[in-house]
């Protein structure tokens, strides 16, 4: 599963230069996650970083984008290989 960020978030700017893959930036209204570039941090970081660090919870699995952790790992690799 890549992860999506709800409307709750408040545009605090603490997720955005936590994740290691550049997968988090601003969009409208408010942050937003390119699920082609998220793997859950699978490859870098045993937890997912930006639901660590964000203060309100807003950071959800996103139901669209189902990836086993094999998948994200083969993302992880795709997106780190230059
Ligand atoms: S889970 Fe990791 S890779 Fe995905 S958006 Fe959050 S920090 Fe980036
Ligand atoms: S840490 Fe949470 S509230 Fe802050 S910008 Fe990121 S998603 Fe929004």
């Amino acid at each position: 599963m890549a992860l999506l960020i709800t409307d709750e978030c408040i545009n605090c700017d603490v997720c955005e230069p936590e994740c290691p893959n550049d997968a988090i930036s601003m969009g409208a209204e408010y942050y937003e996650i390119a699920a082609s570039r998220c793997t859950e941090c699978v490859g870098h970081h045993d937890e997912p970083q930006c639901k660590v660090v964000c203060p309100v919870e807003c950071i959800l699995v996103n139901p669209d984008v189902v990836e086993t952790r094999q998948e994200l790992f083969i993302k992880f690799e795709r997106l780190t290989r230059g």
